[in-house]
């Protein structure tokens, strides 16, 4: 019998690195080893079973050509734009794309914004969403190729989507009681049942109080759960911008009434004529304006201005009220954030107004901004552009009115 030749040193080593590559990842981790050309050079046992391509096909072909990525509607990524060739033409140095744990995340804890899904195409032309990361291997300071790890995140999708399913459900069933606290407490007020002692009546105010802000938080909820779900949202007019701000500045009147806020416009908007979605602008300003009063003491002003630039037009609502204490700027726009001088000041907000108003904003291409220094008063700006591509024709934006107080 041929006796078996033992391995050499060198071959053991590699024999056994190989080993190591081809069970790294526990089958669940999909890792791919590509050179400077993007040719794959390595793949261990859970890229097989993830895109359907074995070891003696994949290695050497380019892995952008053999797995495509598409977005959530079926769009292809050209292959100028995907992470790997930015990384190995030396655009980019690293990157994550999202990762499954970070967006349930998202949506649980509220702490970064939503980043798309990108599905991979297996061999069998089959597709799953995937969370990769991709690093370039350097050596001696040269791009000599990139390493990815990767894998399928379709539960983590499902979970997510069962998650939104049952709050878009509570939230559904908790609208009817509310509505029917309201309409109770409004008969009361009428005094259909009977005269109310003035104590009572104080009592009454703040049922109807704590009913409202009920209301408008599941208002707020569901909103922000229509807009992860709906795709194409944007009703696009002609609109004379002297109407709509008329039509905001009643939505706020009585809120501004009610702390003794006065309302100045300084708006020189006569001429001003805009082709965008009326209730997602109105939404936007409504939600600044809110803001502003609430985030203000009685007896302060509150301005709303417009400025003509070239390109854009900007809305401006400004207050000098307790600002935006400069460490959470960077954080005001998360889901349910709120900041600390706003909390003591508001127990009962959502924080999720602005994250509304920049998803919205997004939509007609417009941009959000703000400047705020604590206990000077802050200016919240929407920069609309005068000539934007979206959203004609399409299905109109489902926004619940927002009630303000
Ligand atoms: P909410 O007002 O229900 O808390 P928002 O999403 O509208 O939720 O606002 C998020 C946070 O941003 C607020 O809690 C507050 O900390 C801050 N903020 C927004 N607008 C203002 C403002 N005009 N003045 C001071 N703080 C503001």
């Amino acid at each position: 019998m041929k006796e078996k030749k033992p391995f050499s040193k060198l071959e053991r080593v590699t024999t056994a690195e190989e080993a190591i590559f081809a069970s790294a990842g526990d089958h669940i981790m999909g890792l791919v080893v590509v050179d400077k050309n993007g040719k794959i050079t390595r793949i261990n046992k859970a890229f097989e079973v993830l895109t359907g391509w074995n070891k003696e096909e994949a290695i050497g072909r380019r892995l952008i050509k053999i797995i495509p990525m598409e977005d959530e509607k079926n769009k292809r990524i050209p292959f100028k734009k995907r992470i790997l060739s930015k990384i190995l033409s030396e655009k980019i140095l690293t990157t994550i794309s999202p990762s499954p744990v970070l967006a349930t995340a998202t949506t649980i804890a509220a702490n970064i914004e939503k980043l798309p899904i990108f599905y991979y195409v297996r061999r069998d032309k089959t597709r799953f969403p995937v969370s990769t990361v991709i690093n370039p291997i350097i050596f001696n300071k040269e791009i000599i190729g990139a390493v990815e790890v990767f894998y399928d995140i379709t539960k983590e999708k499902e979970l997510e989507r069962m998650r939104m399913d049952f709050l878009s459900l509570a939230s559904h069933q908790l609208r009817t009681p509310l509505s029917g606290t309201k309409w109770l407490i409004e008969t009361m007020y009428r005094g259909i049942i009977g005269e109310m002692t003035k104590k009572q009546k104080e009592y009454l105010d703040d049922i109807y109080k704590i009913n409202e802000q009920m209301i408008k938080l599941v208002s707020d909820i569901l909103n922000t759960l229509r807009l992860e779900n709906e795709e194409t949202l944007i009703k696009k007019k002609k609109i004379s911008i002297s109407s709509l701000l008329k039509d905001v500045l009643i939505t706020v009147s009585a809120a501004a009434k009610s702390k003794k806020i006065t309302l100045r416009s300084s708006l020189n908007h006569r001429t001003f004529i805009i082709e965008t979605d009326p209730e997602i602008l109105k939404s936007i300003l409504g939600c600044f304006l809110s803001n502003a009063i609430n985030y203000s003491m009685p007896n302060q002003e509150v301005i709303l201005g417009i400025k003509n630039e070239s390109k854009t037009i900007v809305f401006f609502v400004r207050d000098f009220g307790i600002g935006i204490p400069k460490m959470e700027h960077n954080r005001i726009f998360e889901r349910f954030y709120r900041a600390s001088n706003a909390k003591k000041m508001i127990p009962s907000g959502t924080g999720l107004g602005l994250n509304i108003a920049k998803t919205i904003a997004e939509k007609i291409d417009a941009e959000i901004s703000f400047e705020s220094e604590e206990n000077k008063g802050s200016t919240f700006y929407l920069r609309i552009p005068k000539r934007s591509n979206r959203g004609i024709n399409k299905k109109k934006l489902k926004i619940n009115k927002p009630k303000y107080e």
